[in-house]
């Protein structure tokens, strides 16, 4: 028999009822025990929809993160909030949102106010999980309450449940030393408290516990393969059955550590991951059970059950028994719950689509087919077949026009007419500027009217001409705001923007929208990636009439803003019928036509934000050059069409360009703005070292923070930006876009930050 499983639930319920709830507990409006309430309807109506499953996961479901509840479940709390009087729930969400000095909470006099932990992505993915702290010092204490009440909860509803955890070895390498100690030497202890763990589950009865390890798809050095065989050898001893499950990509070299680990099953994904499957059914010893991750956990398209049959039937044929296992190849966290709930997506495409419940009738399916035979499921796999086939031959997914205009693709295409020392003259004498050009990176504060407008509009309550007056109203708003604070290069402010890639996906054809895609980004946070599932046309100018009629209301120069093709692509679910490089140079070719049009109407300046370039780096470093290679490229088609005299400008909103710096200078914009305040200026090092040649304005000031930066603390960060670009190089600007600030904070902040540009013109 094959059986089936799941290795995690999406958590915050179909219609986002989770988020609901904690937003409301937490602005006091609700008590905690309705709270509680809700999270354990949740988890009972997840498992009833897991219920065709030979074992579904317990312990997946959080209040706001898996690795934050592990921290708990080992009693790694950071320090500052070690001595919590209250409830422990509420020291838990202390941890992951931070609590002010100023607070009014009933234990604010006695434990005050707390920073939040850090937040960063969950491998690859757009999940944020809370940075476990580790010092020299770290102890671990098991506290192994939550798991046991939620196993208790599963069980008295006949739940066939396998807990989940995060792996030790996982655990320690995604957290961080916050003394620069050597978080390997934490690890016995560490051990003794997962022995201890395991050891709990048993006395409960258990029988498999799933252990999360997706580290292995990563490159590992000597040490951490070390300590994978340190740790799955002590944990050796414990009486449940470990399933290692790696998930997210290939364990490649890793493959013989992996299927070597003494453990009773090991899980891949089959989807990502499939190349392995072949070398691991000869690497593993005979007793262990494989898992196979054949739905893909990561994406929303329907599976092709007969060509995962035709792979899988001969698999099953040779593991035989009940060696083989057949799962999602991850969590389904970061797919959305359910097809059903949506009414108003395309029925054609509809079809082509499965959510979370969708992907467990599939493993179902599949499983029935390989343990009574096909025919025992017939009319389902036939009605795969069906809209797999449609999918494939639909004349909305294949556009001939955009197939030759990708064969078309040459290097010239991505060129700039001239170098970036011939065109900066070219464009100063256009632009005029001072200098240190002070400009803001896009969007201006998103108000209640402006949503109110753009929701009436979507609503049809707001006809098209009163919702373009209400935008231009904003524009010009923001454009006399602009020039009052003597801004010198101005932006139309974004007001029409819902969300940077939303807007663009809706003008495109190629792109669809779901009403109830959401996805958990963190905590109570989270996205609806628009489904890119065609080739990619822009049937009409998306950005123009705005950018002229801002342009029209100003005689300073006005920046046309797009985003580009990378950033959209990563933040869109994308096909899987053809590699991300090739939809991304689709989306390429249609945001050049954007920046064309954009110049032909008299823009002399176009910023192409990538804010999700660099979070597009696959998993391992080995595999970084391919993908830097097309997104530059795409990069450079998207942006590199233009005349020497307009100005191109890029965005992107982090610090980190140490290792891609070759490649952001390969793109070749005259002028880059990236986030710098909160570094001191050091990120700079890593262009200063590239010599790199174009502008940059490192940002001056956080735009996640309402504090107002002042006069001196900007003239400061630039005299140190200046010690390593040359100041005729430098631009001033924030951080990133003002859309999530006020303008009471954003009119005293962008003044100093004028004064400093001045002050700084009178020293040089
Ligand atoms: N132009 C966008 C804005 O200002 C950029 C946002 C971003 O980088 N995340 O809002
Ligand atoms: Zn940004």
């Amino acid at each position: 028999m094959v059986l089936t499983h799941n290795l995690g639930f999406p958590r915050i319920g179909a219609q986002r009822e989770l988020k609901f709830a904690l937003e409301s507990y937490w602005k006091g409006a609700s008590p905690r025990d309705e709270l509680q309430a809700l999270g354990a309807r949740l988890r009972q109506r997840h498992w009833q929809q897991q219920a065709g499953l030979d074992l579904a996961p317990v312990g997946d479901f959080s209040f706001y993160d898996q690795v934050l509840d592990m921290s708990f479940t080992l009693g790694n709390l950071p320090e500052r909030v070690q001595g919590f009087h209250g409830d422990a729930l509420d020291n838990y969400f202390r941890v992951a949102r931070g609590r002010s000095a100023h607070g009014s909470d009933d234990h604010h006099a006695c434990c005050g106010g707390v920073a939040a932990g850090e937040m960063t992505k969950w491998f690859d993915t757009n999940y944020h999980y809370i940075v476990p702290e580790f010092t020299a010092q770290t102890a671990f204490k098991l506290d192994a309450s939550r798991l046991l009440a939620q196993l208790a909860e599963a069980r008295a509803q006949g739940v066939k449940a396998k807990p989940v955890i995060v792996g030790p070895v996982t655990y320690l390498a995604i957290g961080k030393a916050k003394d620069d100690s050597d978080k390997l030497a934490l690890l016995p202890r560490l051990l003794e408290a997962y022995a201890e763990l395991l050891d709990t589950l048993a006395a409960q009865g258990v029988e498999w516990v799933q252990i999360d390890e997706p580290l292995l798809v990563t490159e590992l050095d000597a040490d951490w393969q070390h300590a994978y065989n340190t740790a799955y050898h002590q944990l050796k001893g414990c009486r449940v059955k470990l399933l290692l499950a790696t998930y997210f990509g290939q364990l490649l070299e890793n493959q013989y550590l992996a299927a070597n680990l003494p453990v009773a099953g090991l899980h891949i994904d089959a989807v990502n991951g499939r190349a392995d499957v072949t070398p691991l059914l000869g690497l593993m010893p005979a007793h262990k059970v494989l898992s196979l991750g054949v739905i893909d956990g990561r994406n929303i398209w329907k599976t092709d059950l007969a060509a995962v049959l035709d792979w899988l039937e001969p698999i099953a044929q040779k593991l035989g028994g009940d060696r083989l296992w057949i799962a999602p190849s991850c969590s389904l966290l970061h797919v959305p719950v359910d097809l059903e709930s949506e009414h108003r997506l395309d029925p054609e495409i509809k079809s082509w689509l499965a959510y979370a419940l969708q992907k467990l009738d599939e493993l179902k399916l599949l499983s029935t087919a390989l343990n009574q035979g096909r025919d025992a499921v017939k009319d389902a796999l036939a009605a795969n077949q069906a809209a797999v086939a449609a999918r494939r031959a639909s004349p909305r997914v294949h556009n001939p026009a955009v197939r030759a205009a990708i064969a078309r693709i040459d290097a010239e295409l991505g060129r700039r007419k001239s170098g970036y020392a011939q065109r900066a003259p070219l464009q100063a004498a256009r632009l005029k500027l001072p200098a240190f050009p002070t400009t803001t990176i896009g969007s201006f504060p998103q108000t209640a009217e402006i949503r109110q407008a753009r929701s009436r509009f979507k609503a049809g309550e707001l006809g098209e001409a009163g919702y373009k007056s209400a935008m231009q109203a904003e524009i010009a708003r923001s454009v006399r705001e602009q020039e009052a604070l003597g801004l010198d290069v101005l932006v139309h402010g974004e007001a029409e923007r819902n969300d940077m890639v939303e807007y663009f996906g809706e003008q495109l054809d190629g792109y669809a929208f779901s009403q109830f895609g959401w996805v958990q980004s963190y905590g109570s946070r989270c996205v609806k990636p628009p489904i890119l599932f065609g080739d990619i046309t822009r049937p009409k100018a998306m950005t123009v009439e705005w950018i002229r009629y801002a342009q029209s209301l100003t005689n300073k120069p006005m920046k046309g803003m797009l985003t580009g093709p990378v950033t959209i692509l990563n933040w869109s679910f994308v096909r899987d019928d053809q590699p991300r490089s090739v939809s991304c140079k689709q989306l390429a070719l249609a945001i050049r036509e954007e920046v064309l049009d954009l110049e032909k109407a008299g823009v002399g300046v176009i910023q192409i934000d990538e804010a999700a370039l660099r979070e597009g780096l696959p998993l391992r470093k080995s595999q970084w050059k391919n993908y830097l290679d097309w997104a530059v490229e795409s990069f450079r088609i998207t942006a590199n069409g233009v005349d020497d005299e307009t100005q191109i400008h890029t965005h992107m909103c982090y610090s980190e360009f140490n290792d891609i710096i070759a490649s952001i200078a390969d793109m070749d914009a005259d002028v880059i703005t990236i986030e710098t305040s909160r570094s001191d200026m050091e990120l700079l090092d890593a262009f200063d070292d590239f010599n790199y040649p174009n502008q940059i304005g490192p940002g001056v000031y956080d735009i996640h923070s309402p504090n107002i930066p002042t006069r001196e603390h900007i003239v400061q960060l630039m005299k140190k930006a200046a010690e390593r670009i040359p100041a005729e190089r430098l631009w001033v600007n924030p951080d990133c876009g003002l859309k999530t600030r006020q303008w009471a904070e954003v009119i005293p902040a962008l003044t100093h930050m004028v004064e400093a540009a001045r002050a700084l013109r009178a020293v040089i």
